[in-house]
């Protein structure tokens, strides 16, 4: 199988990884900058050229993009979908687990567990929206943000409210969370591929902070999950739709509440802390799965 790897970063872990695992099993694998990805979109026969090259070979692409990339890395995704070729993730699923709220809105439509959360947009109903989530302390999350930057936890209600005046006052969406005390600055970090948890992993956050994530020095270890951890994680996946994600969750005193859902979870961390060969699994996944024309994006096809 010839398989397209988008990545910006053919040195990054995940990236080395799964050309490795592609090679391993016999496929031959490119990995393409997805921002030098040009195409005619106009065009009966929908193309994407690379440097001069016009690429309509690939049976499958692994998506591999990074969050400030989406809108145009979504956009040569759905390209090669339109040309028949296999997405391990398709664009539509992506972009909607690029946006937190409407993640959690069609969560919640699924009565996945969620943390309680709001969202408003004038100043005036700060007060009311801090009332509605239970009050301090609250997590507030810029919309854009990533990597664990844009949380801040406000310990009392005057802090959550000047905070969200502040963030309101810039134009930047923020949803107000109850905060989950009793996680302890960890998380659980599902690896789903298909319809299986194959892999997962506690996060736990450096010495007094309460975020987890691995760049805000977080780390991580093994950690057995529980029948409603994973099946929760898997109902996430299958919500969102998506094949290959991680589904963060939190476990609070009322069972396990997702966080958020990524559809390009990185492998380092939960290779080296299970030491299981996660790349192996995502390329088998598509030796299974991949024909063409397989995906939910109608067009050519050829
Ligand atoms: P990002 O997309 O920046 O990673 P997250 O929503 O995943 O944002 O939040 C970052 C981290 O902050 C999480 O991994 C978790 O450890 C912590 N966190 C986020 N929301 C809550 C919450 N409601 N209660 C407790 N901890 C939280
Ligand atoms: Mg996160």
């Amino acid at each position: 199988m010839k398989i397209a790897l988008l990545s910006r970063n053919r040195n990054l872990y995940s990236t080395k990884r799964l050309v490795e695992a592609a090679e391993n099993l016999g496929h031959e694998v490119r990995v393409l900058d997805v921002l030098r990805c040009y195409m005619n979109i106009t065009s009966h026969r929908p193309s994407i050229h690379f440097k001069g090259e016009d690429l309509n070979d690939f049976d499958a692409v692994i998506p591999r993009i990074g969050a400030s990339v989406t809108f145009y890395g979504t956009a040569v995704l759905r390209q090669f979908e339109m040309m028949g070729v296999y997405p391990l993730n398709e664009s539509v699923a992506i972009s909607r687990s690029r946006d937190k709220l409407r993640s959690l809105q069609l969560l919640s439509r699924k009565g996945i567990g969620l943390p309680i959360s709001g969202f408003a947009n004038k100043p005036d109903d700060i007060p009311d929206l801090i009332k509605m989530v239970g009050g301090a302390p609250l997590v507030i999350k810029l919309l854009q943000g990533t990597q664990g930057i844009g949380v801040v936890l406000a310990e009392t209600n005057s802090a959550a409210k000047s905070v969200i005046e502040s963030f309101l006052g810039l134009n930047a969406s923020v949803l107000v969370q109850q905060f989950i005390k009793e996680a302890g600055g960890s998380d659980i970090r599902c690896f789903v591929i298909g319809e299986r948890v194959v892999a997962a992993m506690k996060r736990q956050g450096a010495e007094g902070e309460f975020r987890s994530n691995i760049h805000r020095g977080g780390s991580a270890s093994v950690v057995k999950i529980t029948a409603e951890e994973r099946k929760t994680a898997l109902r996430a996946a299958n919500t969102m739709g998506l094949n290959v994600c991680g589904v963060d969750i939190l476990r609070s005193k009322d069972g396990p509440v997702v966080m958020e859902v990524n559809s390009s979870p990185g492998l380092e961390g939960i290779e080296k802390s299970t030491g299981k060969d996660i790349a192996g699994d995502v390329i088998r996944f598509i030796g299974k799965n991949a024909k063409k024309g397989k995906t939910n994006t109608k067009g050519g096809g050829r």
